[in-house]
């Protein structure tokens, strides 16, 4: 876990969402070396971060925490948390990877998880873990299945508390906090490397669409939701943000951003139609009294059984409006007011309002390579691929390969099977190019 100033792998893969776990186990499994590099402080990208999937409603926690552990503990895979790519070029002897180490302020090889840290720390902050609903302190696990278990520091947060150091400081039983840690610069040599860096939800679209009136607390985003309805998630049932209300009646409104070309993206997020119809068969069974509406423009559910639990939801009573609505601002009780062109009903606006609304909002890539390597980037944005049809994790870049929604939206299912795709082109990569070159007689 601890980088090491050089090292050498055979393949390096950048991002450990879903993507990138799955194609790094594969690889190791057939006894490849890997370096997973992941900028956030635990691995498991946003799969982690989900409530159940559809279209089988697996709890996610329940089925990445056992990917995520293989990861830490298989013998071939290294994982670097808190560390960003630089520079990834190609050499004669292979791609050489410069990676930015963020300082983490506490000791990753003497930290035991123990979280004494922080329950001393006196610091509130808002964790973005849990969608920003609830707190958590400046020197905290990032979330109770994270891995590593490790303990991270927010230094903007921290006010070092005490006269000679502050309070997690003086409990950590090992002595693992480091005030000073620094920002470092280590490099990593592999043969192939895979980009599997995902993606996040369109920032400011709120903001841009609706302007003053979108400014409300129970006006979230689909992310949000998901924390909501987790088992461990801030409230450990559904309220609403402002107040705590259990809300009577939700909106869901999709193509938040997407397939809208004045905010920049022509695109169909794709997995956007299936979760929200997933979240609202969540919600009708957390809230069996409450009104479930969803605003779409056209349900996509492409996938296989996704059509039945479009049907599914239906049955369940969850309302499916065609419209794409506006936000009119804040209603009387605290709700959220949702403004409508009534096409399949008698016509002309409606204004209805809700004790919540969630948007589904456009997904968009999660990291920019221009400048870093040269891999190239789509019209879209998303990493481009060479080979769309017959090889689409081929990048331009000579054994540099991408997989998961850095090439482009789609579910977990698409996902898995695209990493298992780089996984075999990398597998095969390494045996051709490892080969000894054959003399013409
Ligand atoms: C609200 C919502 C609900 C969803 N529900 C479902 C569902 O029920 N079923 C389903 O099939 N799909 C669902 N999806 C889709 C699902 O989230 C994706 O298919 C899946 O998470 C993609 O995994 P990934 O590894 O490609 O990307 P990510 O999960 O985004 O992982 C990318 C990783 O790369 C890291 N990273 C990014 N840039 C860098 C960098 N420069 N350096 C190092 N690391 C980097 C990130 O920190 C992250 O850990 C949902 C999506 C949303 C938005």
């Amino acid at each position: 876990m601890t980088p090491a100033e050089s090292a050498e792998f055979d393949t390096l893969v950048l991002g450990a969402g879903i993507a990138g776990l799955q194609t790094a186990l594969d690889l190791a499994d057939q006894g490849f070396k890997v370096a997973v590099v992941e900028r956030d402080p635990s691995i498991g990208g946003k799969m982690i971060r989900l409530s159940k999937v559809f279209p089988t409603l697996d709890c996610a926690s329940c089925i990445t925490t056992p990917k995520m552990a293989a990861a830490a503990h298989h013998d071939n895979i290294t994982l670097f948390t808190l560390c960003e790519l630089d520079k990834l070029v190609r050499d004669e002897g292979g791609l050489v990877a410069t990676i930015n180490q963020k300082p983490r302020y506490v000791d990753i090889d003497l930290c035991t998880g123990c979280r004494e840290c922080e329950y001393a720390c006196p610091t509130f902050v808002p964790d973005h873990e849990q969608g920003g609903f609830t707190s958590r302190k400046a020197i905290y696990v990032p979330f109770s299945n994270a891995v590593p278990q490790k303990a991270v520091m927010d230094p903007e947060n921290c006010w070092i508390c005490g006269k000679e150091g502050g309070q997690c400081f003086k409990v950590c039983p090992t002595g693992a906090i480091n005030y000073f840690d620094k920002p470092s610069q280590f490099t990593i040599r592999a043969r192939t490397a895979v980009l599997a860096t995902g993606y996040e939800l369109i920032p400011d679209y709120t903001e841009k669409a609706f302007g003053p009136a979108g400014r409300q607390p129970n006006l979230i985003t689909s992310l949000q939701m998901e924390r909501l309805l987790a088992p461990h998630g801030p409230y450990m049932r559904v309220l609403r943000p402002s107040d705590g209300k259990e809300p009577d009646s939700i909106a869901f409104i999709q193509c938040a951003g997407s397939r809208d070309l004045t905010l920049g993206v022509p695109y169909c997020s794709r997995v956007c139609c299936m979760y929200s119809i997933k979240q609202a068969m969540l919600l009708s069974g957390a809230l069996p009294m409450a009104d479930i509406t969803i605003y779409y423009m056209d349900i996509r559910a492409f996938g296989k059984n996704y059509e039945q639990f479009y049907q599914n939801a239906k049955a369940m009573g969850v309302e499916f409006v065609k419209a794409k609505p506006t936000v009119a601002g804040a209603g009387e009780n605290g709700g959220v007011v949702v403004r409508y062109e009534d096409q399949e009903g008698g016509g002309g606006g409606r204004d209805r309002e809700y004790d919540l609304v969630v948007q589904a909002l456009a997904i968009v890539p999660a990291w920019n390579p221009t400048g870093i390597c040269d891999v190239g980037v789509a019209e879209d944005g998303f990493i481009q691929s060479i080979h769309p049809k017959f090889a689409p994790t081929l990048t331009k870049m000579e054994g540099v390969f991408t997989a998961g929604v850095a090439i482009g939206p789609k579910d977990i299912v698409d996902t898995i099977i695209e990493a298992g795709a780089a996984a075999m082109e990398v597998s095969n990569y390494l045996t051709e190019t490892a080969k000894p070159a054959t003399v013409d007689a």
